[in-house]
């Protein structure tokens, strides 16, 4: 199997009394044959044609019997058939010569039966021998009349006469006969009254329709299909034996053929050479397309010629000094095709059921072996079968008790369960991720490092500085995340750093960034909304947008390989031309599904192109409704900003110790602590006390100013409260 394998050319002699002992000579190793012509003597003494030729082939059989001639020929082939491989025996040459003879043989007697009949008995014998396999025999029988096809088997009762004629149909399991009758042939006997049945509708026709049989192109074909009995294997081969009985090589003289002698010698003419070609196409492993379709022959022969299969040709040739012209191109035919090489391989086929029986049942089995060992190791039944919804929510448990710290470790039961530990612990990992984000959106904002609109708004509004540093940022990390690039360049660090000691005075405004977060989650709160809104729906779409135009691209890729395909399929119909029918032109299916698909292709294409450009108009206004909420976040935040926290230097001094409040000064609301209620104490406590003794004057002036620097504290605090809010 795989290796390559010359085609076989045998020479068989039809026997004669009148052999032409002097021309024609063979050699001892039964395989040579030397040719010798006179010299023409009417073309005179000086002519240098060639008189002498030498063909090796095979063997050479002459006198042979029948017998000898399928042991040497047919017998392999067919025995190989059983193992899968497809075996093609064709018999070849002039008409007379003994094509049919050795091919079919003389019906009427039994010890003269030729190729055919012998396959058959072969074939059965050798599924008796064979009761481990199941071996199913099916036969039809095909004539290949002037182009047209014919069913030698279509006068059986339960066939009918076919409504359409035949067509040759190709299919990824091979060739095949559209409209040819397959006979299922349980025993010898079956399958010899189907050979009479054809060989008898040969001869009929050839009477009625006025055709000459030696005209006509024969197979008989045997199906093979072989299945183990054991129910284990699911493998299984099937092949083909093809028998050939070819149409009269012999070439009319011109002045001799008119009419419809000369259309079918042209038909035969033509489809015999288009055989050699494509055998010798099918010999060169450097050709890639093989020229099967010129002619039915070779169509309904694709898969059985040369390629993956056993082939054999057998030239007949007259023994006689008459016909030596025609011997000589017989034997340079035969010594062409001798040349071939064919590389046989079975055609294995896997059954599907079969296959998941097996596994299942292997399944099964392993199931039991790890029973075994468990209890061997003491383990309790671990369960083997996919996790559900509770077991692994068990196992998420586990990994977060790990992750704490809470649980040790976690026990290995089974592959399965290692797998799910594994895939728990990415499940946890990702939610941490965005726990960790969503805390920090809470705290900061968050601006996308490449969204350059987002970041010079924000600079604009004075929270980073032109090198994307967060103002008030300390030693280049801490408020926000995500803007970038934080530079850590020495140089730049100082200035921030200035930056953040000028404004960590106690009585300075949170930084901007921080005083953001609140903004956004009180005045800020429904415009920040809004503009997250906008934000999602724009990044939805825009995803959405990419994803169709991955899908655009993709859909163009296919239909450039489908045009492709189809140039492909229509330059080779245009080569082989013989789909063209009475002007209508005939494609074939694999090219009209081509077409079908195209078309459908074209269609998706438009709607998703359609979706697209709905999608950027979409896109382009959200952007707008985006850019246009976050100048108003920032613009009211400005506003809100310098409303809450712009305190005056004055104001600042006035709230220290020793500092005294003017009326309006400051939002009474602001100074939550510097309450009415205070001061009132105050003024009674001094109206109540001071008169019972002078000397307590200092102890109330230091009272009053304790409690005035407590209250300046507590201001603080209170001012720093209500911002935070
Ligand atoms: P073909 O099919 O090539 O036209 P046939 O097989 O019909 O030739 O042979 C022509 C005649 O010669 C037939 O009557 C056939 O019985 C006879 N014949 C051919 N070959 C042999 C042979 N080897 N032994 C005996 N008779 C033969
Ligand atoms: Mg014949």
């Amino acid at each position: 199997m795989g290796s390559r394998k010359k085609v076989h050319a045998f020479v068989r002699v039809r026997p004669t009394d009148d052999f032409a002992h002097e021309m024609i000579k063979y050699r001892d190793d039964n395989k040579t044959i030397d040719i010798h012509l006179k010299k023409d003597s009417r073309r005179g003494v000086v002519n240098n044609q060639q008189t002498d030729w030498s063909f090796k082939l095979d063997r050479v059989l002459h006198d042979a019997s029948q017998d000898l001639v399928y042991e040497t020929v047919a017998k392999d082939v067919v025995s190989q058939a059983l193992n899968g491989f497809n075996g093609t025996i064709m018999c070849y040459g002039q008409t007379g010569a003994g094509k049919t003879y050795t091919m079919t043989g003389a019906t009427e007697s039994y010890k003269h039966r030729g190729i055919l009949p012998r396959a058959l008995q072969q074939v059965f014998k050798m599924i008796e021998e064979r009761p481990t396999h199941a071996i199913t025999v099916r036969v039809s029988y095909l004539e290949i009349y002037n182009e047209s096809l014919f069913d030698l088997l279509s006068t059986l009762p339960y066939v009918g006469p076919s409504v359409t004629p035949m067509t040759i149909v190709e299919n990824p399991q091979g060739v095949f006969i559209k409209g040819l009758s397959v006979h299922l042939t349980s025993q010898e006997e079956d399958a010899f009254s189907l050979l009479f049945e054809g060989e008898t509708n040969r001869i009929i026709a050839s009477h009625t329709m006025n055709k000459n049989s030696s005209r006509s192109h024969c197979i008989f074909t045997i199906y093979v299909e072989a299945r183990s009995r054991t129910l284990s294997d699911e493998k299984y081969v099937t092949s083909k034996i093809n028998l050939v009985d070819l149409a009269g090589s012999e070439r009319l003289g011109k002045s001799r053929s008119e009419g419809r002698v000369l259309k079918e010698a042209t038909y035969i003419n033509k489809s015999l050479s288009f055989l050699e070609q494509a055998i010798i196409a099918l010999g060169d492993q450097k050709r890639d397309h093989i020229p099967f379709r010129q002619c039915k022959l070779t169509h309904a022969l694709k898969d059985s010629l040369g390629g993956n299969c056993n082939m054999v040709l057998v030239t007949n040739i007259y023994g006689e000094a008459a016909q030596l012209e025609e011997t000589l191109s017989s034997l340079r035919f035969a010594s062409r095709m001798k040349l071939v090489t064919t590389e046989p391989t079975v055609n294995e086929k896997y059954d599907a059921e079969r296959m998941v029986r097996n596994l299942e049942k292997e399944l099964a089995l392993l199931k039991q072996e790890l029973a075994i060992h468990d209890s061997l190791a003491n383990r309790t039944l671990v369960n083997y079968d996919p996790m559900d919804e509770i077991q692994i929510a068990e196992i998420n448990s586990q990994v977060r008790r790990y992750l704490e710290g809470t649980l040790e470790e976690i026990d290995i039961i089974n592959l399965r369960q290692i797998q799910e530990v594994f895939n728990q612990f990415r499940v946890v990992l990702s939610q941490q991720e965005q726990e960790v984000e969503s805390t920090l959106r809470r705290k900061y904002t968050l601006i996308d490092k490449n969204d350059y609109a987002a970041i010079s708004a924000v600079q604009k509004a004075g929270l980073v500085d032109a090198d994307g540093h967060l103002v008030g940022e300390p030693d280049g990390q801490g408020f926000g995340l995500g803007v970038a690039p934080f530079s850590t360049k020495p140089g730049k660090k100082s200035k921030s750093k200035k930056m953040f000691k000028e404004q960590l005075r106690p009585s300075t405004p949170p930084a901007k960034p921080v005083a953001f977060e609140d903004f956004k989650n009180e005045r800020g709160s429904e415009i920040n909304r809004i503009f997250k809104e906008n934000k999602s729906i724009l990044n939805e779409r825009r995803k959405r947008a990419s994803e169709t135009t991955q899908r655009i691209n993709a859909i163009k890729r296919e239909i450039d390989m489908t045009k492709e395909a189809l140039n492909l399929q229509k330059s080779l119909r245009e080569k082989q031309g013989e789909y063209e029918n009475k002007g209508l032109m005939i494609i074939d299916e694999e090219e009209f599904l081509l077409i079908l698909k195209l078309k459908d292709l074209k269609k998706q294409y438009r709607t998703e192109y359609q979706d697209l450009r709905d999608l950027r108009a979409e896109i382009q206004y959200c952007q707008h409704l985006v850019d246009q909420c976050r100048h108003r976040l920032l613009t009211e935040f400005d506003i809100w900003y310098n409303e809450s926290f712009f305190v005056p230097e004055d104001l600042q001094m006035a709230v220290k110790p020793g500092g005294s409040i003017r009326p309006g000064m400051m939002p009474l609301s602001k100074i939550v602590s510097l309450g009415e209620d205070d001061q009132d104490r105050f003024s009674q406590l001094q109206q109540t006390t001071l008169p019972e003794g002078p000397d307590s004057v200092s102890f109330y002036n230091a009272k009053v100013k304790m409690e005035q620097k407590h209250n300046y504290l507590k201001t603080m605090m209170g001012l720093q409260q209500a911002h935070r809010k």
